[in-house]
């Protein structure tokens, strides 16, 4: 029984097979690094984990980042079929033309049949709406929205300097001016919030006009000032057994047509300081199944919706 609207799933569906996320470095930074906004930035922030087996991606042509990234990807499994993704920094801070080229680039291949781009509420407009539902042009093109909580105070703790209210008029201004999907990123187990924090923000988001959600575990990464928090003993990550059980009560308040993207985030072990139950993606994805199969519940089940009524919409 399909007890939550996995994106993997839709997409094979889709597509007629697994397809994988190519992750790409447009070089870019973010307005709460640079000092536009702020210097440090988010306090979990540490680009190195996003890529971890590229550390020089940043200096190479998008071509050669896609295509050693399909060769990475099809040496260990089978598929050809990918999706482009801009996941680091903020993918739309930096000059538009010079954005969009790179864009184009990582489309113009055969086993590309979308592209992703992650990006911050108040790094997007009306303008870059119009720009990328031009140049996606019937493909596959997410904009994946950071919100991670919807408490604002959570929001100035970890350095994120934007809003929930910045993050809804981004999603009304993307859905006025173009057809682009919108996944939210969430975050649970933030510095100072409890289960009531992270099941405000599921509401929230059950609430804005977007199309999906990624669902991550915090998780300290060296080399960020959550790092220090964790060593100095200032911050807690949750347990697994925890993280499962927020997730699926997360799970429960979403509607069911918004498409799952992930369940879970991960560094590698030798940038990961805890949690250790973090490295193990299959075994926290394994716990929630099982978990949502002894409880009986599903996506959705909390606003009254049945099980049947668990689908892709897009
Ligand atoms: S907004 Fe994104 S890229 Fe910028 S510091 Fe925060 S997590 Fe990192």
């Amino acid at each position: 029984m399909k007890r939550y609207n996995d994106l993997s799933a839709w997409l094979k569906n889709k597509f007629g097979c697994r397809v994988f996320k190519v992750s790409l470095s447009a070089a870019t930074t973010c307005p709460n690094i640079d000092g536009t906004l702020a210097t440090g930035g988010c306090t979990f922030c540490n680009d190195a984990s996003y890529a971890p087996l590229s550390t020089n991606r940043r200096t190479k042509p998008i071509k050669q980042q896609l295509v050693e990234g399909i060769e990475y990807i099809k040496r260990r499994h089978r598929t050809s079929k990918f999706i482009s993704y801009f996941q680091s920094f903020t993918s739309t801070y930096g000059n538009m033309e010079t954005l969009l080229d790179k864009f184009r680039e990582s489309l113009d291949h055969p086993e590309v049949v979308g592209f992703a781009l992650s990006t911050r509420p108040d790094c997007i407009d009306e303008k870059w709406a119009k720009a990328l539902s031009q140049l996606a042009n019937g493909k596959l093109c997410w904009i994946e929205l950071g919100l991670q909580s919807s408490n604002n105070e959570t929001l100035r703790r970890i350095n994120r300097w934007h809003t929930k209210e910045q993050f809804s008029e981004a999603v009304k201004m993307l859905k006025t001016n173009s057809d682009l999907p919108i996944c939210a990123h969430a975050v649970l187990g933030l510095p100072g919030e409890t289960k009531k924090d992270v099941l405000e923000t599921a509401d929230y988001l059950a609430n804005q006009l977007i199309d999906g959600v990624k669902i991550h575990n915090l998780h300290v990464v060296k080399g960020t000032a959550l790092a220090k928090d964790y060593l100095e003993g200032n911050y807690k990550p949750l347990t697994l057994e925890e993280y499962v059980d927020w997730t699926i009560d997360f799970l429960e308040r979403t509607p069911p047509n918004f498409l799952i993207h992930r369940l879970n985030a991960h560094a590698p072990r030798q940038l990961t300081l805890a949690p250790d139950w973090s490295i193990n993606k299959l075994a926290i994805f394994n716990a929630v199944e099982k978990e949502m199969e002894k409880r009986d519940t599903w996506q959705g089940k909390g606003l009254g919706v049945g099980v049947h009524e668990v689908s892709g919409s897009l």
